[in-house]
């Protein structure tokens, strides 16, 4: 059987680029004091830890005190939820999407169990919100929004500045003011991310998505914003997140954030490249294939396709036999037999829905990569196919 290691899953998560790991390297067992110690060993690791947070800071157009280091995205977004809805101390409305990350769709069902009313907005066929939708949620009661900057299965980019338009608007006009979070997981290091830009209150992002460590997160905090802890526990990250700051891991995520940012433009049309030839041989060289969302909509490293009928898992499994990683739907969802949520709230019938598969790039893939999948891919299509009574009935 022909194999060679071929990583297309890198929305689930990347490797961790040499000079991250380089950077982080002294903070293990060289420089490894408390950052809350008053000692020399804590005054030296806080010296590290205020300048991995200024660094993030400057690359996100924020100020250190709005930089929050967290164990990682699901915990980002959930103090992001529950820390303002905690401060207001009372029950509300939340406005989110129904494509949104199961970080934000299970905080929200869980809020919806515990009395606070939930609207789940509709995308159109791109996986897209519409802002005309957004403003018609919006009640009196009103007290958070959390809308995904781009979606981790078909990278749908939302109108994100747009609605912080309409709520500025909004909140001019109120006493309480609705908060706006975006969980920017998929496109911190891919695209350019400006706090003051996109106009949002809290924000989430997660290292190992731009070649930086497993298990550690940012979530930014504009100021002004009141939002209570969710752990308890010493003082630090000013009492929102309490726990000793790993500060090898938050290095890594700064040097991580930098190296992204210094090269987007040129990663960013390497991945494209790499996406439109993996598109075109699909297309191209099997039938009865879909391209689920839009082009021009969407981050360029993710390529979500379905295979009608075949199972995405299947081909899943039958990829991996041959080296070639990529996922059904999220990494925390594969796994399950469902239909993706995003994809039926894209109105994708679920025949289809079942079929897809989420190819996604890295600046570590090459055109060989593509070359070996476009070489495999055809042939295992064509034999899962083969095992389909609908597919030979229809041939
Ligand atoms: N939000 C989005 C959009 C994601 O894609 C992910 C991970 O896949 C997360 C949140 C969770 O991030 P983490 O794995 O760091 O908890």
């Amino acid at each position: 059987m022909e194999y060679k290691k071929v990583y297309l899953d890198n929305s689930a998560t990347t490797p961790v680029d040499c000079e991250v790991i380089k950077e982080m390297q002294p903070y293990f067992a060289d420089v490894y004091g408390n950052a809350s110690s008053f000692h020399y060993f804590g005054r030296e690791s806080k010296v590290v830890l205020d300048n991995a947070r200024a660094k993030t800071a400057k690359l996100l157009n924020a100020s250190p005190e709005e930089i929050f280091f967290t164990g990682c995205g699901t915990e980002s977004d959930n103090i992001a939820i529950f820390g303002p809805l905690n401060a207001y101390a009372k029950k509300g409305h939340i406005i989110t999407s129904k494509i949104e990350h199961h970080a934000v769709l299970y905080t929200c069902k869980h809020l919806e169990k515990n009395g606070y009313e939930v609207t789940y907005l509709d995308v159109d066929k791109d996986g897209v919100i519409l802002i005309e939708d957004f403003k018609k949620a919006v009640k009196d009661n009103t007290l958070l929004v959390s809308i995904m900057h781009a979606n981790n299965e078909v990278g749908a980019i939302q109108p994100i500045e747009q609605i912080a338009q309409a709520l500025k608007k909004i909140n001019s006009l109120r006493k309480d003011k609705i908060y706006f979070h975006t969980d920017s997981v998929q496109t911190a290091g891919k695209l350019r991310l400006d706090v003051q830009k996109l106009g949002v209150d809290l924000l989430s992002m997660s290292a190992h998505k731009f070649n930086g460590p497993k298990g550690v997160g940012v979530l930014y905090v504009k100021k002004g914003t009141a939002v209570s802890s969710i752990t308890f526990g010493g003082h630090h990250e000013s009492g929102l997140r309490p726990g000793t700051e790993n500060i090898p891991y938050i290095v890594g995520f700064a040097k991580a954030l930098e190296i992204s940012n210094d090269k987007i433009e040129e990663n960013d049309k390497h991945i494209f490249t790499l996406r439109e030839k993996l598109k075109k041989g699909i297309l191209d060289a099997i039938s009865d294939v879909i391209v689920n969302g839009s082009d021009s909509r969407a981050v360029s490293n993710i390529l979500n396709v379905s295979f009608n009928y075949i199972e995405g898992e299947a081909l899943l499994l039958m990829l991996d036999m041959h080296g070639i990683a990529v996922s059904t739907g999220s990494a925390c969802a594969s796994g399950t037999s469902e239909p993706s949520h995003v994809l039926s709230a894209m109105c994708v019938d679920p025949a289809v829905a079942q079929g897809a598969v989420r190819f996604s790039f890295g600046h570590y893939n090459t055109q060989e990569d593509v070359d070996y999948t476009l070489h495999i891919l055809p042939k295992v299509v064509s034999n899962l196919r083969s095992m389909s009574p609908v597919w030979n009935k229809k041939a």
